[in-house]
């Protein structure tokens, strides 16, 4: 790609751009304190333009740069990798395979990774697991993995369904050990939420809606179970703190990465 990288601003070389434009430029832009000029091929400039330097600039594949940069993200006893990593799972490890970009849930944020953390931290043998937003579905997946009975991800979004779906499938999950399905607390509108309380809770929204569903968990969970909630941003831990304490969660804990922070408590 050939560019002609010509000083000054769009502001400051206004009289200039016809110059270009008519020495055959096929696009301008502005970028850095250059105005930069593409070209098909090189060509004899005005004198007036005559300041600047051709550049032969390679094309970048964003695609490419975006794949060579991702890292997988361990989380405890789970790495969360793309597809084209599984390679790059240490032994030991359990792989968790999720296709980026698609939903919300690659375990590159913080509360993603610090609610798979904590539910590897569980004994999750035989114990049925609700994830309240599950996006990539990976929590729910992480649950099924760590030896959950079996794990429901539960998301308003329908986008998010056949992602998580999908998600599975690609880490040999069966719908007998993680299902996802539209809906949310507090509506009815899923009878299988209803059917028998969980054994685990794990939900990475926001401080304000934990605020809101914090009676529905404590109505969707097994005495004495544990909650796993993330998505709030550490100004708002007292918000989460009181809404549990009223709904009588207790065994409270905080875990903080950044600005994020991750809480524990018992029904
Ligand atoms: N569970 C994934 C993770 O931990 O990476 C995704 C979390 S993402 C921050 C939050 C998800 O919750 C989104 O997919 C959003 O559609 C969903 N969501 C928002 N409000 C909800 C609600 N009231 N009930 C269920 N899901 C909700």
């Amino acid at each position: 790609m050939l560019v002609y990288h010509l000083p000054g601003t769009f502001d400051t070389r206004e009289d200039h751009l016809d110059l270009l434009w008519e020495a055959g430029a096929t696009g301008l832009e502005e970028r850095s304190g250059l105005i930069r000029a593409y070209f098909e091929q090189r060509t004899d400039l005005p004198e007036a333009i005559r300041d600047g330097e051709w550049i032969e600039e390679t094309e970048q594949d964003w695609q490419a740069e975006f794949r060579r940069t991702l890292r997988p993200v361990q989380a405890g006893k789970i790495t969360i990798v793309a597809p084209w990593q599984r390679e790059e799972v240490a032994a030991g490890q359990l792989p968790l395979v999720i296709e980026p970009g698609m939903a919300f849930g690659t375990g590159h944020h913080a509360t993603t990774r610090m609610a798979v953390e904590a539910l590897g931290e569980l004994d999750l043998a035989g114990v049925r697991v609700l994830d309240v937003g599950t996006g990539s579905g990976v929590l729910a997946m992480a649950a099924a993995l760590l030896g959950a009975s079996w794990a429901l991800g539960v998301d308003i979004d329908p986008i998010t369904i056949p992602i998580a779906r999908q998600n599975a499938r690609d880490n040999g999950i069966s719908e007998a050990q993680a299902q996802f399905e539209e809906g949310t607390l507090g509506l009815g509108d899923l009878p299988m939420l209803e059917e028998e309380p969980f054994g685990v809770l794990v939900a990475n929204l926001y401080a304000e809606l934990h605020d809101l569903l914090a009676g529905e968990y404590a109505a969707h969970m097994q005495q004495g179970a544990p909650l796993i909630l993330t998505g709030i941003l550490t100004s708002k831990l007292g918000l989460v703190r009181a809404a549990l304490e009223r709904e009588d969660f207790g065994d409270i804990t905080v875990r903080e990465d950044g600005e994020w922070a991750l809480v524990t408590a018992r029904r």
